[in-house]
């Protein structure tokens, strides 16, 4: 079994290693050591990174027989030279300490006792059981009092007789003697992580969010130098967002507000003008249409006009005693309304349905209205031709 030295010193990060037996098993490369600083991953708290001689410890895992530290590259004859990665075991530190801090602060403000933790690379969540998340803000504020108290972080061990008078947030199943971690007047938890010496070190906690999952709720949280960047990239956000609206982050939420309404108010007042132009071009359209057998046609390629404006041109059109109408919008893919008014005896089905068949059109309908879409706008006007020859012989007239 490996001695464990990370249980009473969290802080020591370079140390001479006995040489030991490398194993080999799953094409990797590992070594237990006798006694070791390095973090193997486990209670939720992910394992330290650093290098034994000149190879990189990429992994270290708790088994039976020890600490399994694995190795990337020869760590050469030992005794070695171990390091642990500073800035991970730091992070790890002030992120596994603020969930205890946290927790504890969920139960005295909420009654909320936590079922589960995990510390991601970028953030951190609790699972907590709590009923209404409203007053989250209260346990998060409690929490940073804690912090700014500096008390003083200890573990140590007891007998599973001891445990009982402890009063722990969540008490084990020990048979065992058993790790406390200690912070001052505030909790008690039986675990085996790497914690600050006291709490001012956690720097900040600060919540991201809550998520309802089954039955408890997941809050999402980031401690120290996580915090800070936190704050930073939103602070920097909200100035970016600021300069785009000319005007300083506390007004940004009316401003937006404002923005969106005058949006809504554009939008409708473009979508009139556009009913309004749909009536002009349709009168244009029917003005200007051409004899075609018994009836009159006409033709038309629409550019940088919406589908809602190419739909109400149609909707006109169609009303027009003895017009036949081809209308097809230059967008990517081309949109198409093809449609006849009142006496005019021509199934437009038929038609629609060869020559779609032939430049490779979708659509169908009524044989007074058919509305389909497909080519590529690069077609459309060639189509368009192609659709109206063929409308011409159907109707008798010249093609
Ligand atoms: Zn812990």
């Amino acid at each position: 079994m490996t001695r464990k030295l990370y249980y009473d010193d969290a802080y020591t990060l370079e140390f001479e290693a006995a040489a030991a037996p490398l194993v080999g098993r799953d094409g990797r490369t590992g070594v237990t050591l006798a006694e070791s600083f390095f973090y193997p991953t486990s209670g939720g708290q992910p394992h330290d990174t650093g290098t034994l001689g000149g190879a990189r410890v990429v992994e270290v895992t708790d088994e039976d027989k020890g600490v399994m530290h694995w190795l990337e590259g020869d760590p050469g004859p030992g005794p070695w030279k171990a390091r642990i990665d500073a800035a991970r075991r730091a992070d790890h530190r002030q992120q596994h300490t603020g969930q205890h801090v946290l927790s504890q602060a969920f139960v005295q403000a909420l009654q909320a006792p936590t079922v589960s933790f995990h510390l991601g690379p970028r953030t951190c969540t609790i699972d907590i059981q709590l009923g209404s998340t409203a007053r989250v803000s209260r346990a998060e504020e409690l929490a940073n009092r804690i912090v700014m108290e500096a008390r003083v972080v200890k573990a140590y061990e007891v007998t599973p007789e001891e445990i009982e008078a402890l009063g722990l947030r969540k008490p084990p199943a020990a048979r065992d003697r058993i790790r406390i971690v200690d912070v001052e007047d505030f909790d008690r938890s039986a675990c085996g992580g790497t914690h600050v010496a006291r709490t001012s070190e956690i720097q900040l906690i600060k919540v991201l969010g809550t998520e309802r999952v089954r039955d408890t709720v997941r809050v999402e949280f980031v401690c120290g130098d996580r915090a800070l960047r936190d704050y930073q990239a939103k602070h920097d956000l909200l100035w970016t967002l600021g300069g785009k609206f000319t005007t300083g982050i506390e007004e940004l939420d009316r401003i937006v507000d404002k923005k969106i309404e005058e949006a809504a108010l554009l939008r409708r007042a473009s979508e009139k003008l556009e009913q309004e132009l749909a009536g002009f071009e349709a009168e244009a359209l029917a003005a200007s249409a051409a004899p075609a057998g018994p009836t009159r046609l006409v033709a038309r390629l629409v550019e940088g006009r919406s589908p809602a404006y190419l739909r109400a041109l149609g909707a006109r059109l169609q009303s027009r005693e003895g017009l036949v109408y081809l209308l097809a919008l230059d967008q990517d893919p081309p949109s198409w309304i093809v449609g006849h008014g009142p006496g005019v005896e021509l199934d437009l089905r038929e038609t629609w349905k060869t020559w779609s068949a032939e430049v490779g059109a979708k659509g169908g309908g009524k044989a007074d209205l058919i509305q389909g879409g497909g080519l590529s706008s690069g077609t459309a006007a060639a189509a368009l031709a192609g659709l109206e020859a063929r409308v011409r012989a159907s109707l008798g007239g010249s093609a």
